[in-house]
């Protein structure tokens, strides 16, 4: 389909589209077409700048190292010296910071530390380990290589260089590299507003006391843990009885001034139907049954051109689907390349239940044998509002459409948190 004419209602009259037993990959593909990043961009201090995401290219100013330095305390010496006679007369010295401005001629040699610039005249270094120092009278013990122990001019990076492309999230190696440039700012798209909310009458805010049949929102929690870690600004509305209006003021309210909404609860069937009714009226939306487990429905939807993700109310829930499509999509928006989260192989150490059909996302706890190999256990009782289940975890258990039961001692798939 031509991707300048998808809708959300023309996506629900594809042919392949299954509503009610939606593939985890074709859910990820069909909500990625929606995504366009932000493109509004800032210049900030690189202290502040970190899991923001570079808005163009960043070109090495400056050649590194910048000049040649040596990688050893010894003595800067001319090779050619070394084939005869191996002593030579100590002239001066080179600190790191301090060069040595004079040049070093035939049958001399300079003290050198490391990181200090590399004297005119001299082209290798001999490690100190290598010599018997008389006064200044030095005498070399081993065969000198030329350009030994010497670290080259642009040998890390060219002056010009592209040495962080656009749409790279800026880490903690992110922010030694800029700063080794001598960059103190740099340009970042802006943060991307999240509005999130709880749904449902049941909800009552920790540190409030519980009257019968009220439990704690917990989600909104997890959602602004997950959310802060990826740098995004978080509109937090609070919980939303479930009531139209209430809900319909919501989600006016955070489309004016965000441009993502993440919603927990409210979607599974009975419930979707108000949500669903809202969108139509406010946008449009797409309600899915994933063919995966935990996490069965999960709406997607549009208000205005706000992005909404309508999260299912289970704890667990909340989480695997954010970490599964929402996260990704949010990377996108931001102006990220995500690239596929990658699985590796580890020796399931108890045997699972499962039905073939769906993908599931089992908790699981890995550690290493001690041969090296990667073992993996269950957290148990795998109910998706279990949320500490995902608190003693480390990782997923990612088990396969197809698969069924797991016997003890097969190989499964892992996705580290
Ligand atoms: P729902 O999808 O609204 O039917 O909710 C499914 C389950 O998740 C119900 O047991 C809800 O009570 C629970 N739930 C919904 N929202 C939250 C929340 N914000 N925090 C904790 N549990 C929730
Ligand atoms: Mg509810």
């Amino acid at each position: 389909m031509d991707s300048q004419n998808l809708t959300l209602s023309n996506l629900a009259a594809m042919e392949d589209y299954d509503p009610n037993s939606m593939p985890v990959e074709q859910a990820r593909q069909l909500i990625k077409q929606f995504l366009s990043p932000i493109t509004e961009y800032e210049t900030i201090s690189i202290q502040d700048a970190f899991h923001r995401t570079l808005a163009a290219d960043v070109l090495s100013p400056m050649n590194v190292p910048p000049h040649d330095y040596s990688s050893m305390d010894g003595y800067a010496v001319r090779a050619a010296d070394l084939t005869g006679s191996n002593k030579l007369k100590k002239i001066g010295s080179s600190f790191a910071g301090h060069a040595f401005d004079g040049t070093v001629g035939a049958g001399e040699c300079v003290r050198i530390m490391t990181g200090a610039t590399i004297p005119a005249g001299s082209d290798s270094v001999v490690m100190q380990e290598q010599v018997k120092a008389d006064g200044d009278i030095i005498e070399i013990g081993a065969a000198c290589k030329r350009g030994q122990n010497i670290r080259l001019v642009g040998e890390d990076i060219v002056q010009g260089a592209v040495v962080l492309a656009q749409g790279q999230r800026i880490n903690a190696a992110e922010m030694g590299l800029l700063a080794s440039l001598g960059f103190a700012e740099i340009t970042v798209y802006r943060k991307l507003k999240i509005a999130i909310f709880s749904t449902g009458d049941e909800l009552i805010q920790p540190g409030k006391s519980l009257a019968s049949g009220q439990i704690y929102d917990s989600n909104r929690f997890t959602l602004i843990g997950l959310l802060t870690e990826l740098g995004a600004e978080i509109l937090d509305m609070g919980s939303i009885r479930d009531d139209k209006d209430a809900v319909r003021t919501a989600l006016l309210t955070a489309s004016s001034s965000a441009d993502v909404i993440i919603t927990s609860g409210g979607v599974s069937v009975g419930d979707a139907d108000y949500i669903k009714e809202l969108l139509d009226e406010l946008g449009e939306v797409v309600f899915w049954k994933l063919a995966m487990k935990p996490g069965r429905p999960l709406a997607y939807g549009k208000v205005g051109k706000c992005h909404f993700f309508g999260l299912p109310g289970n704890p667990v829930a909340v989480m695997v689907t954010f970490l599964q499509f929402v996260r990704n999509a949010l990377w996108e928006l931001m102006g990220q390349h995500p690239k596929p989260v990658f699985t590796f192989q580890a020796i399931c150490t108890t045997p699972i239940k499962k039905a073939a059909g769906r993908t599931e996302f089992q908790r699981g706890i890995l550690t290493q044998g001690a041969d090296g190999i990667w073992l993996v256990q269950t957290t148990g009782e795998q109910g998706s509002g279990i949320l500490s289940s995902m608190s003693r975890a480390n990782c997923f258990i990612v088990l396969p459409m197809e698969q069924g039961n797991v016997e003890k001692g097969s190989v499964v798939q892992i996705q580290l948190f």
